[in-house]
């Protein structure tokens, strides 16, 4: 039951990829992923996606509902707790992962999250050493890059980040849902700039 559940997504995932440039130019769809076991953990934004209805998109919905069949099995990430981000952030950002640690697929040349954020959060300045890009799915966000004008990404934008350069995200009358890929720098979380 949980194995289709992930074949779903993964099926999803893989036909997103393969429609869209912007990834395939990212990293080239890895050829060594490998199914994994998936040790759920919840958190209650996993809650407040499965409620949400302003997840608007029109490409991606089979993907954005197969990350949404996902959740309740998935491995909540708690990248901030300890931090002194604020309680309202750790209850209602979302973040898990389909393929890398903690995910139900491994690769050595990819990491694959969904992130989601209700309305009005704000995702502070962080950095890591992976290279990466953030893909919207479904709803909107408001982008923000060191040493670039912040932009407001619905479906099917982007925002690449370099390694350690410094970003943010806020969302504003709407929630978001992106796809996020990591290609190299792994082993490194992200940390509060
Ligand atoms: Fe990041």
């Amino acid at each position: 039951m949980t194995t289709d559940v992930w074949d779903r997504l993964f099926s999803e995932f893989s036909r997103v990829y393969a429609a869209t440039p912007q990834l395939q130019d990212f990293c080239p769809f890895p050829t060594d992923i490998k199914p994994q076991n998936v040790v759920a953990h919840d958190i209650p934004a996993r809650a407040l996606l499965e409620s949400d209805r302003g997840l608007t998109t029109r490409a991606y919905t089979g993907l954005r509902d197969a990350f949404v069949a996902a959740a309740r099995h998935a491995l909540w990430r708690e990248t901030y707790k300890g931090t002194d981000i604020g309680q309202d952030f750790l209850d209602r950002f979302g973040c898990y992962c389909l393929i890398g640690s903690g995910g139900a697929f491994s690769s050595e040349s990819l990491f694959a999250y969904v992130v989601y954020m209700p309305p009005g959060l704000h995702y502070p300045w962080h950095d890591h050493p992976a290279e990466e890009i953030y893909f919207v799915l479904a709803g909107e966000a408001e982008f923000h890059r060191q040493g670039h004008p912040s932009r407001v990404l619905r479906p099917g934008d982007a925002s690449f980040h370099a390694s350690s350069q410094s970003h943010a995200m806020t969302t504003h009358d709407h929630p978001v849902m992106a796809l996020v890929l990591w290609r190299d720098g792994f082993a490194t979380s992200p940390k509060l700039t």
